[in-house]
């Protein structure tokens, strides 16, 4: 079964649109168009930002993807400041970013609400990038591999295995985000392994071989080679490293 690789851009809360414009401007360049029949290739900007990146694709006919990093449980109506699903289905988004562990930390996000956002971004024809990682505590705890494969399963609960073929899973290990440390290819790969072997448990094989596994947590050209070089693990979510277009290229050209 072969998997197109996926590399996707966590921007965060960086850039504005002015700013959005140019790096993918940047990026297209520095991306042949031959090279995403091979890979694809993904940006997820602040909300702010994705009508002129949706401009810019489209206009310019590129092969570059793009996304949101959150979306709300609801469809519509009264709830202020929260962006709907149909909303960023509109836009052409095509991936949208669930459970990431900083809306988990910072905005007290469960499994139970994920599995809302999942179910609405699914509902709305775009792809979820499931979120799950442990902490630094778990981790030393021997904890690891449980903690994510629940996280995981609560996440996806009541999906019918049809919708999850539709899902991408980031494992992103807390510890490796944003702090240069990165996980071994080893350490990834047993993680991303178990979550497959999750989803073979819980769906069936063919499900689990469709399934797209990402590794984040400080990715850049000089790690990303050995990372997708492990056996499920079919591309990455890179925060940091996609904010400057040369790295971000590179290292998507590496994978
Ligand atoms: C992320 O935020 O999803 C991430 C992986 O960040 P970084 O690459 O900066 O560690």
């Amino acid at each position: 079964m072969t998997r197109q690789t996926l590399i996707a851009g966590n921007w965060k809360m960086n850039l504005n649109h002015l700013e959005a414009i140019a790096l993918v401007q940047k990026l297209s360049f520095a991306l042949p168009e031959k090279y995403f029949s091979k890979v694809e290739v993904a940006v997820l900007p602040p909300f702010t930002d994705i009508r002129s990146v949706q401009t810019l694709v489209d206009g310019d006919k590129l092969s570059i993807k793009y996304g949101a990093q959150d979306v709300s449980v609801h469809e519509s109506g009264a709830y202020t400041g929260e962006i709907a699903a149909p909303m960023l289905a509109k836009l052409g988004c095509s991936y949208v970013t669930v459970g990431h562990s900083e809306r988990r930390e910072h905005h007290g996000e469960t499994d139970e609400l994920v599995n809302k956002k999942v179910r609405q971004v699914l509902k709305n024809d775009m792809s979820p990038i499931v979120c799950v990682g442990e902490d630094l505590e778990v981790r030393e705890s021997g904890g690891h591999v449980e903690h994510c494969t629940t996280q995981l399963i609560d996440g996806l609960k009541g999906l019918k295995a049809d919708q999850v073929r539709n899902v991408v899973i980031a494992y992103e290990p807390v510890w490796a985000i944003g702090t240069g440390k990165v996980a071994t290819a080893d350490d990834a790969q047993e993680v991303c392994g178990a979550l497959r072997q999750a989803l073979n448990d819980k769906y069936g094989k063919e499900i689990a071989d469709e399934a797209r596994v990402l590794y984040g947590g400080s990715v850049k050209s000089s790690n990303i080679g050995e990372l997708v070089g492990q056996a499920d693990i079919d591309g990455a979510l890179v925060g940091g490293a996609s904010l400057n277009a040369d790295e971000f290229a590179k290292l998507s050209a590496m994978a």
